[in-house]
């Protein structure tokens, strides 16, 4: 495809609160098109992870964007949620002197086919297609009638394509055709079964191994990746090869490649971008910031080493016997877990784990590795510092939530100063400095305040370091106020009653 060297992609994912697997595949396919230089810049972001969709254009400094939903289908996501966080207007929208293309999800594209012939070749190599039939296994449920459709297309698709499968079938977690009944629904000797899913996680480490029947239970702890080692597995008669999640392919990336490819074709999107003026850049707000001694940010500590840089946990400055690491990509696996193993959904949590030394050689790379260690961080305090942060009231916030969230703005302003006084708490919750407002007239109040302001430390004793702010409160927020709010209701029902 054409070079977007002035451009950046942000693909969106979804993302998850427990499941450190369901970011994985986003990340990586970030990673590619990276390293293949096509956008100026490359980011992610989720919809249950950091950096959020408003997060996430506090880090870019490209005045063109387009955006790719790392999603399989159309629907509730791709149409309603995405762009109302992502705040756009159409498939292109102008804001803050930037240009923003939204594109299709990933999953909807047509060369979406390839990479389910290559899964399919990769789980059983060598194995004849005209003897064996290829399930594509979805979640499927009423409510989202597009995911079903994504699948039926591809199998339609392959089917007709003259591929050379003995049969082609599609089948589902819960509705029928039942993945379960997997054996009564083939006939040809060979069946290869491929989850259509973004990520791998719960679904396609547990759930479809049980319903079939390679596993007897879900409860017990599977070892994850054994499940696709154990290929191919007798049953019934034939040979059942499982495979891992689509969207794990890391052929993914061309896919999400391809979707920009076919919104600049549709829309015409010419190459006649601005340049992005004087504004201060991320890499120039960084050089900046170290150059005047500001050299640590969360529980990191910058040490400038020639031309490069080496990184530490702050408590680890005199540690000698640290493990060494060179890339930025360690930074996402340092941060991924705590010591316990634990993930971090909330890479702002004063968890980061110890017993590491990152050494980067460029300006470049150090941003890239501060970006997994604190995602859109170093974005939002330039932002800050250079009066275009907008953050975001909390009413506001919870007053667009939908679905089981459309009731999370019924605290009371008091509940909304204690639930962040008590979720947010610096030294056991989160380092981040609050910087949005409960209201376009009110400030947070009560225990809340303790979070509030922009000062450079947000560790105890710490005056000069990198700022993270908040400029919107996050999912656990959104969760809390949502069960605050509940009670508050149920309370009013009970009273209502008497
Ligand atoms: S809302 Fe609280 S816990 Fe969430 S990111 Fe902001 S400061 Fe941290």
């Amino acid at each position: 495809m054409p070079s977007h060297a002035r451009a950046a992609l942000i693909i969106v994912g979804h993302g998850s609160t427990v499941n450190p697997d369901s970011s994985t595949p986003t990340h990586q396919h970030a990673d590619t098109i990276r390293q293949r230089g096509v956008f100026s810049e490359v980011a992610c972001c989720f919809w249950k992870e950091e950096p959020s969709m408003r997060e996430v254009f506090e880090s870019i400094d490209s005045p063109v964007i387009y955006i790719v939903p790392n999603f399989i289908s159309e629907g509730y996501f791709c149409q309603q949620v995405l762009p109302r966080e992502l705040r756009l207007s159409g498939p292109t929208t102008l804001r803050d002197g930037k240009t923003i293309h939204y594109c299709n999800p990933v999953g909807i594209h047509p060369n979406m086919t390839r990479l389910l012939l290559q899964r399919a070749d990769e789980v059983a190599p060598g194995v004849p297609r005209a003897e064996t039939s290829l399930i594509i296994v979805g979640h499927g449920t009423n409510l989202n009638e597009n995911s079903t459709k994504a699948i039926q297309d591809q199998v339609k698709l392959i089917s007709e394509g003259g591929y050379g499968f003995a049969e082609v079938i599609d089948t589902y977690m819960e509705e029928a055709p039942f993945v379960a009944d997997w054996h009564k629904l083939t006939t040809a000797p060979n069946v290869v079964v491929v989850p259509f899913f973004i990520a791998d996680g719960l679904h396609s480490f547990q759930d479809i191994p049980v319903l079939l029947g390679m596993e007897k239970e879900t409860g017990k702890a599977l070892s994850q990746m054994d499940v696709f080692r154990q290929n191919p597995i007798e049953m019934y008669g034939r040979h059942l090869y499982y495979s891992s999640a689509i969207g794990t392919e890391r052929l993914m990336a061309e896919v999400i490649l391809d979707q920009v490819h076919d919104f600049d074709q549709k829309h015409q999107v010419g190459s006649g971008i601005e340049d992005p003026g004087s504004e201060l850049t991320q890499p120039a707000a960084l050089a900046a910031w170290l150059e005047s001694g500001r050299t640590v940010i969360g529980q990191v500590k910058i040490t400038p080493c020639g031309t490069g840089y080496i990184l530490r946990h702050i408590e680890d400055a005199d540690t000698d016997s640290l493990t060494k690491v060179s890339t930025p990509e360690a930074a996402r696996e340092i941060s991924r877990v705590d010591a316990a193993g634990e993930f971090r959904p909330i890479k702002t949590a004063p968890t980061l784990k110890r017993g590491w030394q990152l050494e980067l050689g460029s300006l470049a790379e150090l941003q890239l590795a501060l970006e997994f260690f604190y995602p859109a961080a170093l974005g939002m305090a330039r932002s800050q510092q250079v009066g275009t942060l907008k953050p975001v009231p909390l009413r506001e916030l919870l007053g667009r939530q939908t679905g089981m969230y459309r009731f999370a703005n019924g605290i009371t302003d008091e509940q909304a100063g204690e639930m962040i006084g008590k979720c947010c708490a610096t030294a056991t919750k989160c380092l981040r400095r609050i910087v949005f407002p409960l209201d376009a007239t009110q400030p947070l109040s009560g225990p809340a305040t303790a979070k509030l302001g922009n000062d450079a430390g947000h560790m105890e004793g710490q005056t000069h370091a990198i700022p993270l702010l908040c400029m919107e409160a996050c999912n656990h927020i959104v969760s809390a106020a949502r069960k605050v709010a509940r009670a508050n209701f149920e309370e009013k029902e009970v009273k209502g009653s008497q």
